[in-house]
């Protein structure tokens, strides 16, 4: 069959037995947004929604060889990257980055699991910084995140946080969206940091309540968005208010 000319995005992460993360969520927001994904699985994990049980990696061939399809198979308009289990992945996923520059790339940082387990090799962060990151559209690290890439401590106020992602910024990403989900207060609010230019603040009330795969949500979202031709500002401010939409539903189940 022919190349499929409508916007895709490639969706490059873990699977999760539970359902409320990885790619069953970027799948299911992506679909929402009237936006069709692609997909290239770099581990499977087996969990629950308290706790993640195993983790089993996919040989960084195997990921790269699923990209490569699915890029051949569709047009994809941008590429959403979220568990990425080991250095070796890392390297993989950024070798086919970098033969698709056009494409813009979204990376959902991810490090651990919301009960606390490691999903990435804690040797790969240096690789993260070093290989991936310089060829990403959008890093999107919670303050954790943040700090773990920063070698920091958890970010106290906002100067804080805007210090470290400067630092992070410094690795080469074009933009980054700082997310202030993990901050206290009654507002949440994600910053969106862009070389020499003044940051930009999306804000929401902060709901009283909790869900799980809320960051592969927002990245999933502003990929679509990009998708479909958005700019970068638009795709952020569009995916965060889908988001608190769900959160708010949430909420009130
Ligand atoms: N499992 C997988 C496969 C993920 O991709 C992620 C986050 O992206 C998580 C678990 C973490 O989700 P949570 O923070 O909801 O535990």
């Amino acid at each position: 069959m022919a190349l499929r000319r409508d916007p895709h995005v490639l969706v490059v992460g873990g699977s999760d037995s539970s359902g409320g993360a990885g790619i069953a969520r970027d799948i299911e927001t992506i679909s929402a947004l009237g936006v069709r994904a692609c997909l290239a699985v770099s581990a499977v994990t087996i969990q629950t929604h308290q706790a993640v049980t195993a983790i089993h990696h996919l040989q960084p061939s195997l990921v790269a060889d699923q990209m490569r399809a699915a890029l051949r198979a569709n047009k994809v308009s941008a590429i959403k990257i979220g568990m990425l289990p080991t250095r070796r992945v890392i390297m993989a996923v950024a070798a086919v980055l970098s033969e698709n520059l056009r494409i813009p790339a979204i990376l959902d940082p991810v490090l651990a699991s919301s009960s606390g387990r490691p999903l990435v090799e804690a040797n790969a962060i240096d690789v993260m910084k070093r290989d991936l990151i310089p060829l990403c559209r959008l890093v999107t690290p919670n303050l954790i995140e943040l700090a773990v890439l920063t070698g920091s401590e958890l970010a106290v106020d906002d100067e804080d946080t805007l210090r470290q992602g400067r630092r992070l910024l410094a690795a080469g990403p074009r933009a980054l969206l700082l997310k202030g989900g993990h901050a206290v207060g009654p507002r949440s609010t994600d910053i969106l940091l862009l070389p020499d230019q003044d940051p930009i603040r999306f804000d929401t009330p902060r709901l009283a309540t909790s869900m799980r795969g809320t960051g592969c949500m927002l990245a999933s979202a502003i990929a679509a968005y990009l998708a479909n031709a958005r700019s970068l500002d638009d795709s952020v401010c569009e995916g965060k208010r889908f988001v608190f939409d769900k959160l708010r539903k949430n909420s009130a189940e």
